[in-house]
């Protein structure tokens, strides 16, 4: 139990099934496929924001069920079958199935406020800017040092 959200900020190894089918697609996202609790469409990642309806789970209710919603947790035709519940309004879940998950969540909270605030901890402007900066000043350096070689030849 312990391992849920590990395994999700590891961003998923695929499993069997999905090996076989989607080695590529799985690969090239590492992540999940999840169902959106919103409007029961497929995306990749139980946390990511669903391309359909833009819905992201940022409550611990509504992560708790997203992640319940993964192949993590699973079969892949069961969370297919959920889809179409959601769509049709007749989702549900027992209560007693999703505490574990909300303790799980719940339990640390640093990881759950960079689940709802993505934004807060990607690197800001200049943090993005400045090793490239770094990068363009080092060249320069070399062209006029070399410039300067030549030109004292
Ligand atoms: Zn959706």
């Amino acid at each position: 139990m312990g391992m849920w959200i590990g395994d999700l900020r590891r961003r998923g190894e695929c499993q069997d099934w999905q090996k076989q089918k989607l080695e590529g697609q799985c690969l090239a996202n590492r992540m999940t496929m999840a169902i959106c609790i919103k409007c029961g469409e497929e995306k990749w990642g139980g946390f990511a924001p669903c391309r359909a309806c833009g819905h992201r789970p940022v409550e611990v209710d509504e992560l708790a069920h997203s992640l319940y919603l993964t192949t993590h947790h699973q079969r892949r035709d069961e969370l297919l079958k959920a889809g179409r519940r959601i769509k049709e309004g007749t989702f549900t879940v027992d209560a007693n199935i999703i505490a574990p998950f909300i303790a799980e969540i719940e339990r640390d909270p640093a990881w759950l406020e960079k689940i709802r605030h993505p934004e807060r901890f990607r690197p800001g402007v200049v943090w993005r800017v400045l090793p490239w900066l770094l990068g363009v000043g080092l060249v320069a350096l070399a062209v006029s040092g070399i410039w300067r070689l030549i030109r004292d030849w």
